[in-house]
Parts: C-alpha cells; sequence; structure tokens
C-alpha cells in the first residue's frame, strides 16, 4: 500500500509541486496581511498612548492607585450581602459624582454614571457588582504584610474601586471620546440575585450597547470570552414532624434530603461539555429531640451546554424523588408521607463572544502593547446576559493579585495594579473612540 501511495505521488509530481508554490504564495500574502493588521492595530494603540490627554490619564494612574486602593477598602467596609446593596451604592454613587459623571441610581439598585461621548447612541458599559456572598460577616479589612484581607476585598471591592479609578483618570485626563461610557455598580450579581442588575441595564441600553465589559475580581491574565449556563434549585421536603421517640417511625425530611443528596453526587459529571454541581446552603429542623417538618437544599448546576445543564436538573430531581421514596418505604409508618417541592432560584443563559469579534481584538492589541500575557476564559458572571443576547461582551479582572474568593479568607494585594487599571482604561478608551 504504502509503494501504491508513493508511486501515485510520483505522477502527480508536478501538479503538487505547482499546488504548493501556489499555496506558499497565498501564505505569504496571508502573512504579510496579518503582519500589517496587527502592526497597523498594534500602532493605533501605541498613538492612542501618545494622544497628550491619554498619556496624562496613564500617568495620573501611574501616581495614584494609592487612591484607588483606599476607595476600594471604603467599598469593602461597607457591608453589601445580596439584596442588600444599597449603603455600598450610595457611597459609589457620591465616588462617581466627584469624578463628574452624571449620576443616577436605578429602580433596581444599580449606581449608573455616564460620561457622555458624541453620539449618545453608542454606549460602552463597564460594570462591576456592589454584591457579595457574605451575609452578617465582618468585613473589617486587615493589612498584613502588604496585603488587604477581608471578604469581598477582591470579588469584588478590586472590580468597584477599577470603575472608580478609570473615571477619576479620564476626568484628569479631559478626554472626549465618540461612543458614551458607563460606569455601573450594579446588583444582584452574587447568590440568589440572578443577574437582576446587568439584566435591567443591558435592557434599559438595549440596541445602544456597543460592548459591555464586566469588571470582576482582580488580575490581568484572563479574558472570560464564554459564559458558563448556571441553574440554581431549591429542593423542599415536607412532613407531619413530631416526638423524636414518641413519633418514630416517621418519616424523617432531612434523612429523605440526605438520600436524595447522596444519590445525586454519584452520578457522572461531563467533563466535555465541562459541568459543574454544587450542595451549597441546607437548611431544617428545629430540635435535636424532634423529628423535623421541613427541610430544604439549594442546588448549584453549571455547564458550557444548556442541554448538559437540563440532564443535570433530571437527575436531580430524580435522585431526590428516589429519597423520598427510600425513606417513606420499608419500616417506616405506612401512615405518613413526605411532600417533595423543587423551586428555580435563578437561571443564568450561556453565551460566546465570537472569536473573531473587534472586542477581542481590541484586548490583545492593549495586551501586546502593554506586554501583558492572558488566555481565553469561561466563567459566570455578569457578562452572561450580553452575550446571550449576542452584544459583544467580556469579564476582566482589575488587576493587581489576589485569592480565598467567596470564603472569609479573601486577600487583595495591590501592588502592580497599575496594569490592571492602564489595560482597562485603554481598551474603554480604543472602544469608545478618541476624538481629535
Ligand atoms: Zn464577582
Amino acid at each position: 500500500m504504502i509503494v501504491q501511495e508513493y508511486t501515485l505521488l510520483r505522477t502527480g509530481d508536478k501538479l503538487v509541486r505547482t499546488n504548493l508554490v501556489k499555496l506558499a504564495r497565498i501564505c505569504c500574502i496571508f502573512l504579510v496581511m496579518a503582519t500589517f493588521s496587527a502592526r497597523a492595530t498594534e500602532d493605533s494603540v501605541s498613538s492612542l498612548a501618545q494622544n497628550p490627554r491619554c498619556a496624562s490619564g496613564l500617568e495620573w494612574i501611574d501616581k495614584n492607585s494609592g487612591w484607588v486602593t483606599d476607595q476600594q477598602i471604603r467599598l469593602t467596609e461597607i457591608p453589601a450581602p445580596e439584596f442588600n446593596e444599597a449603603r455600598r451604592g450610595e457611597f459609589l454613587k457620591d465616588v462617581f459624582e466627584a469624578t463628574g459623571l452624571k449620576v443616577r441610581i436605578d429602580e433596581t439598585g444599580n449606581v449608573i454614571g455616564e460620561r457622555a461621548g458624541t453620539d449618545p447612541n453608542r454606549v460602552i458599559l463597564l460594570a462591576a457588582h456592589l454584591d457579595t456572598v457574605f451575609p452578617g460577616a465582618d468585613v473589617r479589612v486587615r493589612r498584613v504584610a502588604g496585603r488587604l484581607e477581608a471578604p469581598g476585598i477582591s470579588d469584588n471591592g478590586a472590580g468597584l474601586a477599577a470603575l472608580a479609578g478609570l473615571a477619576r483618570a479620564l476626568s484628569e485626563s479631559r478626554i472626549r471620546t465618540t461612543k458614551t461610557i458607563v460606569f455601573a455598580g450594579d446588583v444582584g450579581e452574587e447568590g440568589e440575585g440572578n443577574l437582576r442588575g446587568i439584566r435591567a441595564l443591558v435592557e434599559s441600553y438595549g440596541p445602544r450597547l456597543a460592548a459591555v465589559i464586566a469588571v470582576d475580581g482582580p488580575s490581568t491574565e484572563h479574558i472570560t470570552t464564554q459564559g458558563i449556563a448556571s441553574r440554581r434549585i431549591e429542593v423542599s421536603i415536607t412532613g407531619p414532624g413530631g416526638h423524636s421517640w414518641s413519633d418514630f417511625g416517621a418519616p424523617n425530611p432531612i434523612t429523605a434530603i440526605s438520600r436524595g443528596i447522596v444519590q445525586f453526587s454519584s452520578i457522572r459529571v461531563s467533563d466535555h461539555p465541562r459541568s459543574s454541581y454544587n450542595v451549597g446552603v441546607i437548611e431544617g429542623g428545629t430540635s435535636v429531640n424532634s423529628i423535623p417538618s421541613r427541610v430544604s437544599v439549594k442546588v448549584d448546576l453549571r455547564s458550557e451546554d444548556e442541554a448538559e445543564l437540563s440532564r443535570m436538573e433530571l437527575a436531580l430531581r430524580q435522585a431526590m424523588q428516589a429519597g423520598v421514596k427510600e425513606e417513606t418505604s420499608g419500616w417506616h409508618s405506612p401512615n405518613h408521607s413526605l411532600q417533595l417541592s423543587f423551586r428555580l432560584l435563578g437561571a443564568r443563559p450561556a453565551g460566546k463572544l465570537p472569536d473573531d469579534s473587534s472586542l477581542l481584538q481590541v484586548i490583545r492589541d492593549v495586551d501586546r502593547y502593554l506586554g501583558n500575557h492572558s488566555r481565553l476564559e469561561r466563567s459566570s458572571t455578569d457578562a452572561n446576559i450580553p452575550l446571550s443576547l449576542g452584544t459583544p461582551a467580556v469579564a476582566l479582572g482589575a488587576g493587581g493579585r489576589g485569592g480565598g474568593s467567596h470564603t472569609p479568607n479573601e486577600w487583595y494585594d495591590p501592588s502592580g495594579r497599575e496594569l490592571g487599571l492602564k489595560r482597562l482604561f485603554l481598551i474603554a478608551l480604543s472602544l469608545a473612540t478618541v476624538q481629535p
């Protein structure tokens, strides 16, 4: 077989050679075109950075990252658990107003600061969520060896402070842009907020939105271009309850839900598309010597693919039904039953920014100009909503380093945060187009 193939190649030799020459020429043309276009866009970022007004904004960032860190500490120390973002929002409103933005708070609770461009019909939205996952936590910021420690300091104290810093840098630079730049501290990103803040923003700006950048957490190393779909479901089981001794044998909702959780957590979760689940909160029962009459559990399901998410939701429902059946069968009292119910707490749609999107091109050009290395990522963020509607969107970090997100040991290291601020500054101005 090998000899035959070789012979075939020999007989078509001339043809192959001619085609190779053609292919090489085409490749050369594409290579030259790609080099020129990469250089052209790179040049446009470098000439933007040399624009005296832009340069003064960049210089402000270099000299004032301490001011940004101060805002981050003050914002973080105002508690803002989900559905209680108003106080932090009021503070952010004052910060935005002091930078010269035209600020309002919409009926959802979003703090919206506008910097008008010459074309009011084209809008670049920079959004950072106000809310945290820590109801009742001590949010005082501790400084430990150059690091800041507090729940919510990175997620999303870093993002909110970055918006304040960008608004201030733009105001100091006195740059005029074609598109309007909107800064928004939005509500309802975490937990059961179901992205209600960004949903309201995307709805109100509608077709005027040219691009959305969600600024979430620290780092400059990622560009989140894919929004992971998620569903958050509360499973509840109720029953007759009773005395632990005299009513022994009545079905126990806590035992039933535990059986269901064990069954569900033994299912295989897909790697492709990547999927995950988390049993996050369990509540129920009144005392150690009472058979509980109610229990509930909150479960978070995520996947890159909506169909896989539906499969996981079905598996959860079946596992819980099986758990109830197990608990109420056998030696338990046949006169009692358990009621099982499901409640959808939130659903986030999936979405993906196309690889050839001009938004992605702008970010890559700015990264190349700054010498910043970044990779594409998938996550569940405010960007899910615009992405699911076909509006160009990404989630980016605010710069600096951080860790322990969604834990009480969350930390943020502001050293080097200027890179993240300059990156966002140049991206916003490239997208909004600077007026001569
Ligand atoms: Zn976040």
